[in-house]
């Protein structure tokens, strides 16, 4: 009797300390979380400037989005805001990842805009660390952001990393973030020399559109909520991305399969009808283009369905075109392309 007394006393002792316990962390003011937005670029010398085109200037771009996007973040409750610079300045990668470290970031959020060698490539990107929870809390916030960005237009490239020839980070924001230990993210917004993107970015309020979907995502990631706008995040859930096993490398060649056969054409519209297959086993296909000379001139990139391996699409040939052949390429999200075999249209398209 004495000895099932005991026992039951010991379970209500146990009984309560869990309930303690539980009580203890619901009641538990909320760690207040601490982010760096970073501005990217700054200062004067084709170095500092980022991006230059159609009138538009990275550094300055991301001056604006971070100044919108930390006067958006502190409208939540529980979190500071700083920014790396908040004039037309030149700071080192370093400096920048050093005075995050000084005042405590949780987290990095490195601001960019993007254009590319040919000017061929649109959509928004995000870069993290290649390493173990960097990359967790990297690929993690880059979903979420994606999710947001895609709500405006914006076609969505991926999270990917990239590893230099130290064997470390590419990207020295996000080497000397990680070598701090905070988890960084480059997000590049969009190109700046691509008019799809080009478009929307001049749209009057776009750039706070941007900063919008920045600090909403920030929000989500952080779980947040505001007193100021009713916004409420705390219950937001999201994908947990798996710490990779390995290390991940980053996607150095093209599509291994880009066929295409031609299903049939009209001479009265100049429609040709291609049926094209591609395939990449380490990273998505996410763009096509086509040639009706042979491959001499591509139209721009379209939008591949990332879902299908199989795509058919009209080709348009120009009347007036005699026996046109048809090539195609594919582009996966590392900006890798294969091209197709040729087919040959033996036909005088003319309309
Ligand atoms: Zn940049």
């Amino acid at each position: 009797m004495k000895r099932s007394i005991a026992y039951v006393f010991t379970f209500i002792m146990v009984f309560l300390t869990v309930l303690g316990a539980a009580s203890t962390k619901s009641f538990a003011a909320p760690k207040n979380v601490v982010v760096v937005i970073d501005p990217g670029h700054g200062g004067e010398g084709d170095r500092n400037l980022g991006a230059q085109y159609n009138g538009l200037s990275e550094k300055e771009l991301t001056l604006r989005v971070a100044n919108a996007l930390k006067a958006e973040l502190e409208k939540y409750d529980g979190i500071t805001v700083y920014t790396t610079r908040t004039t037309d300045t030149a700071i080192s990668l370093e400096d920048r990842a050093a005075y995050a470290k000084s005042v405590g970031a949780d987290f990095v959020f490195s601001i960019h805009f993007n254009a590319s060698g040919d000017h061929a490539f649109y959509g928004s990107e995000v870069w993290t660390s290649t390493f173990g929870n960097y990359y967790v809390a990297g690929s993690e916030f880059g979903n979420i952001v994606q999710s947001q960005w895609n709500e405006l237009g914006l076609y969505q490239k991926g999270v990917k990393t990239r590893i230099g020839s130290s064997g470390k980070d590419y990207y020295g924001i996000i080497r000397a973030c990680v070598a701090r230990n905070m988890p960084c993210v480059i997000m590049e917004h969009a190109y700046l020399d691509h008019g799809y993107d080009v478009s929307k970015i001049k749209e009057g309020d776009f750039i706070n559109k941007l900063a919008v979907a920045d600090a909403t995502a920030i929000a989500k990631y952080f779980k947040l909520k505001s007193s100021i706008t009713g916004a409420d995040y705390s219950g937001f859930k999201y994908a947990s991305v798996k710490k990779p096993g390995r290390v991940l490398y980053q996607d150095e060649t093209g599509p291994e399969k880009c066929e295409i056969k031609v299903l049939n054409y009209d001479i009265s519209s100049g429609n040709v009808l291609v049926e094209m297959s591609t395939r990449d086993s380490q990273s998505p296909v996410i763009y096509f283009t086509y040639s009706y000379d042979g491959g001499k001139s591509f139209n721009i990139l379209q939008m591949w369905d990332r879902t299908k391996e199989t795509q058919s699409f009209n080709v348009k040939v120009p009347s007036g075109t005699v026996n046109p052949t048809i090539v195609c390429a594919s582009y996966n999200n590392y900006e890798k392309g294969s091209l197709s075999n040729p087919v040959q249209v033996a036909a005088t398209f003319n309309y």
